[in-house]
Order: structure tokens, then sequence, then C-alpha cells
């Protein structure tokens, strides 16, 4: 059996990514979505929520799953036999830090390859700090986020405008 990895921090999950994981789902046998936890940088959604939110948005898509990796990715990759980790690329502004990043799990991990997917155009310039700017603002993320998440969203960030008045 072939199993991808699709890592990401996916605070929040957006279209973008969803079109890499469900193009994803065509190539490999498993597809696990892996929330990765950074210790540097606070997010807007916990770890969890984030595991929910894409549950809900897999639901059609019988070979992905989802789950949440709190240590290196090369390690993770070993532990769930995956031969792949699959990311996507939005611009050539991806490209260095996404080329570094597998160099490096190449080297932790020998039997791991990285593959990159390109964007779909109408996705390119699509990340979650440009929803989390424009849900901040308030304004309307129906393009940008699955229809499933949508309400979520939007709330959390009614909430944080209301906290800060
Ligand atoms: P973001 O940059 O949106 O915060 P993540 O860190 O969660 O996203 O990214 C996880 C993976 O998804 C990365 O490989 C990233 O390049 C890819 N990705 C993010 N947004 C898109 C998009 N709109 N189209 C294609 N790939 C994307």
């Amino acid at each position: 059996m072939r199993i991808a990895i699709c890592p990401g921090s996916f605070d929040p999950v957006t279209l973008g990514h969803l079109d890499i994981v469900r193009r994803a789902s065509q190539l490999f046998d498993l597809v696990i979505v892996a929330v990765t936890v950074n210790p540097n940088k606070i997010p807007t959604f916990s770890a969890e929520k984030r595991v929910e939110l894409i549950r809900r948005c897999i639901q059609t898509m019988p070979n992905v799953e989802v789950d949440c990796c709190d240590g290196l990715l090369a390690d993770y990759a070993k532990q769930k036999n995956a031969c792949a980790l699959v990311k996507g690329l939005r611009a050539v502004t991806d490209f260095e830090y996404e080329f570094q990043m597998a160099l490096i799990n190449k080297e932790l991990n020998p039997e791991l390859e990285t593959v990159f997917m390109t964007t779909s155009s109408e996705y390119m310039y699509l990340s979650s700090s440009a929803v989390r700017q424009v849900a901040g603002y308030g304004g309307d993320i129906s393009k940008f986020v699955p229809k499933q998440i949508l309400q979520d969203v939007a709330e959390r960030f009614c909430i944080e405008r209301n906290d800060t008045v």
C-alpha cells in the first residue's frame, strides 16, 4: 500500500489545501493529512480543532485520514509507513523553503520522497494567513474555505473582534 502524507499547519484548512489533498488521493492508496504543531507559533485554532475541521471536509474522500503530528515529520512518516510527503507549490516563493525542507527530510529519512504538486491556478493566491486576515476584518471567506467549516471560522474571528472592542 502506498501511503502519502500531506503536512501543514492548516490554520485553517482552505480550498487550496483540499485541492492538493484530493489530487494526492488519486495518486496514492492512502493519504494522511498531518496537522503539524509548531511550538514557536501560536495558532488561531488549536491542533484538535484543526483536525476536527479537516475531518468534516474529507468525508467524501474514502482514502484520506487526518491526524496530528507534534514531532519530526521524517519520524512520523516512518511510523506511518509512508513513502512520500506531498506538498503544494503556489509560486516560486514557496519553492526555496520547501526545497530546503525536502533535502533535510531526505537526510533524516532517506526512504521518504517529497512530491511537489503545483497549485490549481484558481487557488494560487490562497493561503491560511490570507483567510485569517480577511476573516479578521469580517470579510467574506466563502470563496476561500470549504462550506463545512465556514461558520466555525467566521465565528472564531467574530469572537476575536468582539474581544478587542
Ligand atoms: P499556509 O501557507 O496556507 O499557511 P500550510 O503551512 O498549512 O499553509 O501549508 C501546507 C501545504 O499546503 C504546503 O505545502 C503549502 O505550500 C500548501 N498550500 C497551501 N495553500 C495552498 C494553495 N492555495 N494551493 C496549493 N498548495 C497550497
